[in-house]
């Protein structure tokens, strides 16, 4: 695991469901489209070619919100 992880906004990703993810820039410079991570937690997301993993990820903290109450 690389020490200085870069983390860029996702440009290309037009969905609402992006401001809450970023995309991992590689060593190379290029930005990883496979996996999104995150903001929260940094935790990584496979991207199966669509948005449906980011919203099944981010419904999992709001439930989690929900039991904090
Ligand atoms: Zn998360």
């Amino acid at each position: 695991m690389a020490e200085t992880e870069k983390f860029v906004a996702n440009t290309r990703g037009k969905a609402d469901i992006w401001r809450f993810f970023l995309l991992r820039e590689t060593e190379a410079g290029k930005v990883d489209h496979s996996t999104g991570y995150c903001k929260e937690y940094k935790a990584s997301v496979k991207l199966g070619g669509g948005t449906s993993n980011l919203n099944a990820h981010i419904r999992r903290h709001i439930i989690e919100t929900d039991d904090n109450r």
